[in-house]
């Protein structure tokens, strides 16, 4: 699909109500339970949620570097980073790996590469699993795994790609959080509540904090099919759950 087709297309679902798709199921009805199955036995999900990384949490792991690690890049980048652009139930399931059919073939993306590449990097080393059980790039893995059950609003990865690439531009979370005074910082910590309203006053929607140690890990947007905001549910574990006061540190590139 060319950049045209694909804004045409955005725009129409732009223009349907929050749930006017979420009718359209067919398939399997039981849901309620994560499902890994083929397409055509696939109920169709309910809505997308947006993950997004802290690499300042995330990258305090690092044991050892390599170039495709950007915890391991010079220039130091405060920001959130893409996680992947997730589809789930309302349910509190979702499912994964949806279309066998569709691996990762990175010529398909190669016009998105260079954002991708700074704002969809892999914090880790190690290659990921792939849904045929193999290994690949983070973006295999998170097109394999979330993209492909994304029909029938996201039928291709370049559009997946590029979707979630869009949505991440549009809400700025760490913009957001700056101009709140929520720098990132290794001594302060910031009250979640006031995160929390600092984003739901610019998207409009409740965000889902992921933490680790009282760190924000993860932060995570949902949205309706039509791409509109939508508050998300709050099901993180206990174990991920934030404190009531959280660390934003910052990003302290590593060389190990
Ligand atoms: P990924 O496999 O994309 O790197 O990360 C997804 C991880 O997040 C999985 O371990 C999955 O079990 C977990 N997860 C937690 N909450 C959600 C959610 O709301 N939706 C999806 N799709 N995965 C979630």
């Amino acid at each position: 699909m060319d950049f045209l087709t694909f804004m045409s297309v955005f725009l129409l679902l732009i223009s349907t109500s929050c749930y006017g798709l979420s009718e359209n199921h067919h398939g399997d009805e039981e849901g309620g339970l994560l499902v890994v199955a083929p397409a055509k036995q696939q109920k169709e999900f309910d809505y997308f949620l947006l993950a997004l990384l802290w690499p300042g949490t995330l990258c305090q792991g690092t044991n050892h570097c390599c170039s495709a690690n950007a915890c391991c890049r010079s220039n130091a980048t405060s920001m959130f980073t893409i996680h992947g652009l997730w589809v789930n139930y309302n349910d509190g399931t979702w499912p994964a790996c949806c279309n066998n059919g569709s691996n990762f073939d990175i010529k398909k993306i190669t016009p998105l590469l260079g954002g991708l590449q700074i704002y969809w990097p892999s914090l880790s080393c190690n290659l990921e699993s792939t849904c045929d059980g193999g290994k690949g790039l983070f973006w295999a893995h998170e097109w394999e795994k979330h993209g492909t059950c994304a029909t029938p609003v996201i039928w291709d990865e370049y559009t997946y790609f590029l979707t979630t690439l869009n949505i991440y531009f549009k809400y700025n979370i760490t913009k957001i959080l700056i101009e709140e005074g929520y720098i990132p910082s290794n001594s302060e910590k910031y009250p979640l509540g006031g995160i929390v309203s600092a984003i739901q006053n610019a998207v409009r929607a409740t965000p889902l904090l992921v933490c680790s140690d009282g760190a924000v890990q993860e932060l995570r947007l949902c949205f309706c099919k039509n791409f509109e905001p939508q508050d998300c549910p709050n099901n993180v574990t206990p174990e991920e759950a934030c404190p009531r006061y959280v660390s934003l540190p910052e990003y302290v590139p590593r060389k190990v």
